[in-house]
């Protein structure tokens, strides 16, 4: 996060512990133990910002490493997402992608 965002989301009031709305949940299942793990995505600061030619921000991306507790098997997340914050497309290693109805 830029300086100036960081400053915009100061001004706006919103505090850094991060409301609903600027976090994402990430649900995975562990390919080698089968533990289904949340990993809670604040958007606000931790997507990386991606720029287009012009030098505007295009979207964000987020690379998280992921360690379960049962298995010492480390998985790889990375998730892009549109300038709006809503995801475009992912890619896991280790591990597949849950829905929040599957992780329940
Ligand atoms: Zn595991």
């Amino acid at each position: 996060m830029g300086i100036l965002d960081r400053l915009a989301s100061v001004l706006s009031g919103k505090s850094a512990a991060g409301h609903d709305e600027n976090v994402y949940w990430l649900y995975v299942q562990c390919s080698a133990c089968g533990e289904k793990i949340k990993v809670r995505v604040n958007l606000t600061s931790d997507l990386l910002q991606n720029y287009d030619e012009a030098g505007g921000i295009s979207g964000y991306e987020l690379h998280k490493e992921i360690l379960g507790q049962r298995c010492f098997k480390l998985i790889y997340a990375h998730l892009t997402f549109d300038r709006q914050r809503k995801v475009t497309g992912h890619e896991i290693l280790g591990a597949r992608l849950l829905t929040r109805q599957e992780f329940e």
